[in-house]
């Protein structure tokens, strides 16, 4: 029997509840493969790991994690520490470390949930460039509290960078449908954007039967809220691609359903897998954390372990729970809890 060997991370606020919820989940649907197993190992980083230790991991965290085949995470951010620090401490260190470049997030509406959008249907793939761009880490602070202080935060577009993002979102357009939206801010960004929009239609001609459309970010706001059933798959910069992934997320009816996947697609590292939200300090603790969001991750994490029809049994497991009267959580104008939704989608890969 194939064994694979995951590393969890549920990290900060409802990461630790969403994360224990989605492997429950995992463990149920590999269980009824029953064509692999998989060995999971927890680590307890994050920031309670901070607070012990004045770091989010261990020195050796990435040597840790290298043997891997893959990470679920949960979400990092603590009410008490600066994001800044979480995040570069953890989850950044790890996508940038393991060159996970391709950041992909789907999102849809999932049967039987109202989105907040009246008409038009939503199912698309954000394909975000992960390693560079806005979130390169470039910059620095000189003549900090003085009236002289300046702050820069350097915006990196490497051709290799921007080409490799490319091919892959054209490579996924290939397999939905054929359609690739390339939104960049090309008229007011004239170096890095323009850049982009040149290398887009350099590698579109290794496509010729992708349709390519070029849009602004501001631009892009609106489409997704009028017209989102003309959007397919969309590639976008570090930046611009996390917040129109927020709208989507949002518009797919709650910040709780969206996944992610950190790819690194020539598998020289461990890919990471989680869910799009954050701790969501408002609900933390309070048990009703919708765990769609990391259910859908979990299946994405199959499909990228090999395991199609796992990946397929937990989709459908989860479409049937969406459709049905069954519990939903407040996010989603219910009154369940994380456990109830957990549940009903255990039973579901159960009767599957
Ligand atoms: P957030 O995603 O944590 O929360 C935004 C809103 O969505 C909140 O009202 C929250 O209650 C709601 N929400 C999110 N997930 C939900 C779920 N599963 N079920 C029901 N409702 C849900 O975003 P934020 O408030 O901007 O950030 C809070 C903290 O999380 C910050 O520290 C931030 O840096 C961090 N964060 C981390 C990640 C990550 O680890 N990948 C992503 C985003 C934000
Ligand atoms: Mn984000």
């Amino acid at each position: 029997m194939k064994r694979y060997r995951l590393a969890v991370i549920p990290g900060d606020g409802i990461g630790q509840e969403v994360i224990p919820a989605g492997l429950e989940v995992l463990q149920a649907v590999a269980a009824r493969d029953g064509g692999f197993m998989l060995e999971t190992e927890t680590l307890d980083w994050g920031s309670d790991y901070y607070r012990q230790h004045g770091v989010m991991m261990p020195a050796d965290g990435l040597e840790r994690l290298r043997n891997f085949d893959a990470i679920y995470f949960g979400s990092v951010g603590d009410p008490a520490i600066p994001d800044h620090v979480t995040l570069w401490g953890l989850r950044l260190a790890i996508c940038q470390s393991f060159d996970q470049y391709a950041n992909v997030r789907p999102a849809r509406l999932l049967p039987g949930i109202e989105g907040p959008l009246r008409k038009g249907k939503l199912d698309c793939v954000i394909v975000r460039e992960n390693s560079e761009g806005e979130y390169a880490g470039q910059g620095g602070r000189s003549h900090r509290g003085l009236p002289e202080e300046v702050a820069t935060e350097v915006s990196i577009f490497t051709r290799r960078g921007v080409e490799r993002i490319m091919r892959f979102a054209f490579e996924l357009a290939m397999t939905r449908r054929r359609h690739l939206t390339v939104v960049t801010k090309s008229n007011a960004q004239r170096h890095g954007m323009v850049m982009w929009d040149e290398i887009a239609r350099e590698v579109a001609g290794d496509y010729p039967d992708v349709k390519l459309r070029f849009e602004l970010v501001d631009a892009m706001t609106t489409t997704f809220v009028l017209k989102p059933e003309t959007i397919d798959v969309v590639v976008a910069t570090n930046l611009h691609a996390d917040i129109l992934s927020d709208l989507a997320s949002a518009l797919s009816g709650s910040m709780g359903i969206g996944p992610t996947a950190n790819l690194d697609p020539e598998g020289r590292f461990p890919s990471m897998f989680e869910p799009i939200h954050g701790s969501a300090f408002d609900i933390m603790g309070k048990g009703i954390a919708n765990p769609l969001g990391s259910f859908w991750t979990a299946s994405m994490l199959l499909e990228h372990l090999g395991e199609q029809a796992a990946a397929q049994t937990l989709m459908r497991a989860i479409e049937e729970v969406t459709a049905s009267a069954g519990p939903k959580t407040p996010d989603l104008g219910g009154q369940a809890g994380t456990a109830d939704v957990t549940e009903a989608v255990l039973a579901a890969v159960a009767a599957g």
